[in-house]
């Protein structure tokens, strides 16, 4: 049940997380089933900061070895070894939990990574990286590699766009994951801790207060949705500051930063039949992971840059130099595709939460939960740097170290990976005929149980509509239609929801203009 945001006032819990983004969730759906009482706030939407801006890849973790020199990258600098070989551990293990028990949520294609004759990266050092990532997963993950070195066009069937395929030495080809969608993954993760008594709030911005006697703190909440309502005040024993790029903007007077946030940009384009089923991986010309992925039929994503990031991440949207960028790169991997400006149908971006490091100017990937104790927040932790495939693992850590400091207030309850059903509605049609998976009934569902307050989260976050293709406003204003009795939206609040969606489409999934230009500006930096 949806708690009223007064009635929250002077309430205390044991735990409250600020931040509802896939950590935030993954922690409160294992503290509640273990019986903490706990509540999570998000200033936004569930899900709507890093979370739903991702790749999407539960990748197995080859990335963590692709460099162009991984003798002397590694040789050089041994724990640059163990910290690659532990997060492709990590990534093979998320990758079995998931297959284990949410495998019609995740999906696999098949990965292709082409080798080149006078490419730094050789046909062994993919080989040796795929072994180590077979013995880590220690054969319960299959990964079918194949190093493909000959009848290229029978194998690869896109084989003719690639560069110079006269120059190609191999195409390692092995399976690979990813998520459908993230943003439900944490909203299912959300309903579980609400099934084990927790409460959630969106539109709802947490401000860390005063320490609570010795034993906690308050926090105090400000509706943003609704920002007439009175401030609400609640005790906390901990406070777990999970709000991802905003986690320094928490601790006012907090000494030392904590995380660093990058942006990663990507391109949404459509590719020819031949190319279904399949993703590329490659580095880029500044040595950085290049992919070509499947996102929907026969949608592609194309990504990701790496360029430091200062500012809000709110609204973040791809520049024109970025996209430009990305358009440079594919036409090099894939000169035979020849892809335009005219052909991005829309890109995304977002903002990676990394640990601050004062000696690597990019952050680091280490994902840490920090204890604040140090910096004078005692019983306050916050995590950096935790990826969206290896979630389940964040909540475990956050649960050891929530157990080691406090006992849980009530008896544990039951942990539920299970994929979240929606509606019950077999019989209710869908609401876009080429899109039969939205049914009219998930999107009264996503109103009336799962939290949604306005258009763009019933079409992003609760149904991923939205993730699936750009919508016309006739079809906005369709989906408005269903929520607003629902939501008592007058005529003018309909009208008004519909231009918010219309905005958030053309801006932050935004499409470049169609002028092409020579892309020249945009320098990502190296080696990140
Ligand atoms: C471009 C890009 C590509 C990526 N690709 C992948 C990938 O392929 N695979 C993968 O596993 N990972 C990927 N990641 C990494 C992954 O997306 C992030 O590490 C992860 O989503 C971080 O989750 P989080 O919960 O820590 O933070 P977030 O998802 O950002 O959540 C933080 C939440 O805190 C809320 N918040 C902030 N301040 C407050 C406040 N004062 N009060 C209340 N709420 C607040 C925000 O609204 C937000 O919802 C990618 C990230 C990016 C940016």
């Amino acid at each position: 049940m949806e708690r009223a945001f007064p009635t929250l006032h002077r309430e205390h819990f044991d735990v409250v997380v600020i931040g509802a983004g896939i950590n935030g969730a993954s922690a409160i759906q294992h503290l509640a089933s273990a019986g903490y009482r706990c509540l999570i706030v998000d200033k936004g939407d569930f899900a709507s900061g890093a979370s739903g801006r991702s790749s999407r890849m539960l990748h197995i973790g080859l990335r963590y070895f692709e460099t162009p020199h991984p003798l002397l990258h590694f040789g050089l600098r041994p724990g640059r070894l163990v910290t690659a070989v532990r997060l492709a551990r990590q990534a093979m293990a998320a990758v079995e939990e998931h297959l284990a028990d949410a495998a019609d949520r995740i999906w696999p294609y098949r990965m292709c990574f082409p080798i080149y004759r006078d490419d730094p990266v050789k046909r062994w050092h993919v080989a040796a990286g795929l072994r180590l990532l077979s013995l880590l997963g220690k054969g319960r993950v299959h990964l079918d590699p194949e190093m493909v070195d000959r009848d290229y066009a029978s194998k690869i069937p896109f084989f003719d766009d690639l560069r110079d395929t006269g120059s190609v030495r191999a195409i390692a080809c092995y399976r690979e994951f990813k998520f459908d969608w993230p943003e439900r993954f944490c909203l299912d993760m959300l309903f579980d801790a609400e099934r084990n008594r927790a409460v959630l709030a969106n539109y709802c911005t947490a401000e860390l207060g005063e320490r609570d006697g010795k034993d906690g703190w308050t926090v105090t909440l400000h509706s943003t949705g609704n920002p007439s309502l009175k401030p609400a005040v609640v005790h906390a024993s901990l406070v777990l500051n999970m709000a991802g790029t905003w986690i320094d903007d928490i601790l006012p007077s907090h000494r030392g930063r904590i995380v660093q946030g990058t942006k990663g940009a990507h391109i949404v384009v459509e590719m020819p039949e031949k190319y279904r089923g399949f993703g590329i991986a490659t580095l880029s010309r500044l040595n950085q992971p290049f992919y070509i992925l499947p996102l929907h039929k026969n949608l592609y994503s194309v990504g990701v840059t790496e360029t430091l990031f200062e500012g809000d991440a709110t609204d973040v949207a791809c520049s024109d130099d970025e996209i430009d960028y990305l358009i440079d790169e594919t036409n090099h991997v894939l000169p035979g595709r020849a892809l335009r400006r005219s052909d991005v149908l829309r890109s995304w971006a977002g903002v990676r939460p990394l640990t601050y490091s004062a000696t690597e100017p990019m952050g680091t990937r280490t994902r840490e939960l920090h204890d604040l104790a140090g910096r004078g927040f005692p019983g306050v932790f916050a995590l950096t740097a935790g990826p969206i495939m290896t979630h389940r693992s964040s909540g475990r850590l956050v649960l050891d170290t929530v157990a080691k400091r406090l006992p849980p207030s009530a008896p544990p309850g039951r942990i539920d990976f299970a994929p979240y059903r929606f509606s019950t509605g077999e019989n209710s049609p869908p609401l876009l005929a080429d899109e039969p998976e939205v049914r009219v009934s998930d999107i009264e569902f996503g109103v009336l149980k799962e939290h949604a307050k306005s258009l763009t989260d019933v079409l992003l976050r609760r149904t991923g509509l939205a993730w699936r293709r750009n919508l016309t406003r006739s079809e906005a204003e369709l989906a408005a239609g269903v929520v607003a009795p629902l939501l008592d939206w007058s005529k003018e609040e309909k009208r008004v929801q519909v231009e918010a969606f219309m905005a958030f489409q053309d801006t932050v999934f935004r499409r470049p203009p169609a002028a092409e230009r020579i892309p020249d500006t945009f320098k990502p930096e190296k080696g990140a």
